[in-house]
């Protein structure tokens, strides 16, 4: 067995509700697992104000401050957390290797794999000031606070039409703004957008500006700015919520050729389990997972990939 200072039984890789569970799980099974923070500790959850439907919290929880709850739980168990990101992975002998960006080898045994996916966006300075304060990229996680508002979704594909169908139950008035006028959606969910009075489609054109305003440090949104790509006209909109659904990508650039994956990039799990194509390296949360994207169900799967890191170490004789 590797001696190395940095060897771990464990290793986890990113810091979301999947990581945090995976950590949580790892540490009561007396696995001392390591868990890299990564670029955003505590993951996609840091970027959202209230989550309501994470269950436990009757009355919400504010994202961050749930973050910093399960932080604080699994360290209570031992696991240790390391502010630092793993920018290479070495999988292909056993121990595994894994480099931060600081410079320092670590391996291990076992690789738990819950670096998340984060939504793209559009690159706006106007959409990163108001992101969380009006401007959001998760309809199921945000919609609610938009009750009887007007809001626009921006994208054109199945993820645009799915957030502006579900953003109907709560706002006035839904608009979709695609940048060309054929879409990406399948039929079926584009027919459902076009049929649905709630919602209204304005095509060949893209968001130019978010517009809001900022007092005593609060942030609101109150329009946008958009343009026709076809004409140059600029026209602005008054809006209380503006929703970006140009698609997510999974953040598993650095396991590319190494791990199997699908065409997008999402790592390819058994159905009904963590395990990947490589043995002793499971995967979790949103890098698996393009269907679901929920708070709850990466920390399902966090739990699933500590139980399957649990046995396959138990199989495999590392115990000690
Ligand atoms: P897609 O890549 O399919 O669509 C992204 C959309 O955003 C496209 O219309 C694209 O425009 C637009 N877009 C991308 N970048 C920009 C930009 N910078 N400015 C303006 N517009 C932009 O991503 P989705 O997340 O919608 O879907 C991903 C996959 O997940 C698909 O396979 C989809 O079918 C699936 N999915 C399925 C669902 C379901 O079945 N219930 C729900 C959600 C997703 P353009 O077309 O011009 O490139």
């Amino acid at each position: 067995m590797n001696n190395t200072v940095n060897h771990h039984r464990v290793i986890i890789i990113g810091s979301g509700p999947a990581g945090f569970t995976a950590a949580l799980y790892t540490a009561r099974a007396n696995l001392a697992p390591v868990l890299f923070e990564g670029n955003q500790p505590g993951g996609q959850l840091m970027i959202t104000t209230e989550v309501e439907n994470y269950p436990g919290f009757e009355h919400g929880i504010m994202g961050p401050e749930l973050m910093e709850i399960m932080r604080k739980q699994v360290h209570r168990f031992g696991a240790k957390s390391v502010y630092r990101y793993i920018n290479k992975v070495e999988l292909d002998k056993h121990p595994f290797t894994l480099h931060s960006d600081d410079g320092q080898i670590y391996t291990c045994d076992a690789l738990i794999i819950s670096t998340g996916a984060s939504a793209k966006l559009l690159g706006l300075p106007s959409e990163s000031k108001f992101m969380g304060y009006g401007v959001s990229a998760c309809a199921t996680c945000d919609g609610f606070f938009f009750k009887n508002q007007r809001v626009l979704v921006i994208g054109g594909g199945d993820t645009a039409m799915e957030e502006a169908d579900y953003l109907t139950k709560h706002a006035s008035e839904v608009t979709v703004i695609h940048r060309r006028e054929e879409f990406r959606a399948s039929k079926i969910m584009l027919e459902r957008v076009q049929k649905n009075p709630k919602i209204k489609i304005v095509t060949n054109t893209v968001l130019e500006e978010v517009i809001g305003k900022e007092e005593n440090g609060n942030k609101s949104v109150s329009g946008a700015r958009l343009k026709n790509v076809k004409t140059g006209d600029i026209t602005e909109m008054d809006v209380e919520g503006i929703f970006i659904a140009i698609g997510h990508e999974p953040n598993t650039a650095i396991f590319k050729g190494q791990i199997e994956m699908d065409d997008v990039g999402y790592i390819k799990t058994r159905k009904e389990n963590t395990y990947t194509n490589i043995e002793g390296v499971f995967a979790c949360g949103d890098a698996q997972d393009s269907v679901y994207r929920q708070a709850i169900t990466a920390a399902g799967t966090g739990c699933m990939a500590a139980i399957d890191a649990e046995r396959w170490l138990t199989e495999k004789g590392f115990t000690d």
